[in-house]
């Protein structure tokens, strides 16, 4: 790692610099300047992974998941580019496209005359510093008909740190707009179980690492088990993530899951895909 010595704007900056730093430095510039185009066209879209309840076996949500149509790298991953629009600030305008991408599909297989379940949504804390992002959610729901419930964030721990007056009124706003609330990644982040009690949420969503654990370790059930029964206590459902076998989802409905995610009960589906699935009334 050499150090160098840059002038900007009349004074001095030393900034530590290696090839590999630049390298990522300046792909990321790419991507930034990219996915301001991509918001501008056609580029972005969403896949929708199914999440099933364990008892009915019922498909009761989606998961939507933003992928990126790039003209020339291809197709590339949230993990390509999510890092860049939140550190960009372009995060808040892709949140809204992605909002809007899904209302509008809800708005359009409804037209169709498919129902489908609700949909959630991922939303990084870096949204919520965007005062206007709540109102334009509400706008959108309104705007295509969302029926309450059919909408759902999904927030992580790390919103919650803070414990800002700020974000709770956000979510409470959002709560009594019909927008349901899921804690995504739960377990992975600060474990302060305090903010769980006071947060208008309807899911916890078990992080796959303890998932992927389940069936080698028992202190993983065991953490599954007790995540459940507070979840149950605080009246919300308890979702696990990354579910890819049988004996995994066999352990988690036995150990208090409502519903699971993952490989095992479908990938994330394009909306051709969607639609083939819920066409007829789905009934895995
Ligand atoms: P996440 O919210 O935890 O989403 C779950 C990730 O796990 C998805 O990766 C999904 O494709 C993957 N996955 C699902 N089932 C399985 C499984 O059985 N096994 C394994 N190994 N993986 C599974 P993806 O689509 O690459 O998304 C990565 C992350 O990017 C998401 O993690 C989420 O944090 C973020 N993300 C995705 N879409 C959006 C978006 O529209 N907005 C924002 N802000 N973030 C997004
Ligand atoms: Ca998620
Ligand atoms: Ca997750
Ligand atoms: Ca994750």
């Amino acid at each position: 790692l050499a150090m160098y010595e840059a002038k900007s704007a009349g004074r001095n900056c030393f900034c530590f610099f290696s090839p590999h730093m630049n390298h990522i430095a300046q792909m990321n510039a790419g991507i930034e300047s990219d996915l301001r185009d991509a918001l501008n066209s056609d580029q972005l879209f969403l896949e929708y992974q199914p999440i099933v309840d364990t008892t009915s076996g019922n498909y009761v949500g989606l998961e939507a998941l933003v992928r990126w149509n790039h003209p020339v790298r291809g197709r590339l991953c949230p993990s390509d580019f999510i890092n860049v629009a939140n550190d960009s600030g372009l995060i808040g305008r892709m949140g809204t496209w992605v909002i809007e991408a899904v209302c509008k599909q809800i708005a359009l297989f409804a037209e169709e005359g498919i129902e489908l379940p609700h949909i959630a949504v991922n939303v990084s804390p870096k949204q919520f510093q965007y005062s206007a992002m709540c109102s334009e959610m509400l706008n959108l729901v309104s705007k295509y008909a969302i029926p309450r419930g059919k909408l759902a964030i999904e927030i992580t721990e790390e919103l919650l740190i803070d414990n800002s007056q700020k974000v709770h009124e956000q979510l409470a706003t959002l709560r009594a707009g019909g927008i349901q609330i899921s804690i995504d990644d739960f377990g992975t982040g600060y474990s302060s179980l305090q903010y769980l009690r006071d947060l208008p949420a309807t899911r916890l969503k078990i992080d796959q690492t303890f998932v992927s654990r389940i069936e080698t370790s028992s202190a993983d059930r065991a953490i599954i088990t007790t995540i459940a029964h507070l979840a149950h206590a605080l009246n919300m459902r308890v979702v696990a993530e990354g579910v890819e076998t049988e004996a995994q989802f066999t352990l988690l409905r036995t150990s208090g899951c409502d519903e699971v995610q993952g490989y095992l009960l479908g990938r994330p589906l394009s909306v051709h895909d969607l639609y083939n699935l819920f066409k007829d009334g789905a009934e895995p």
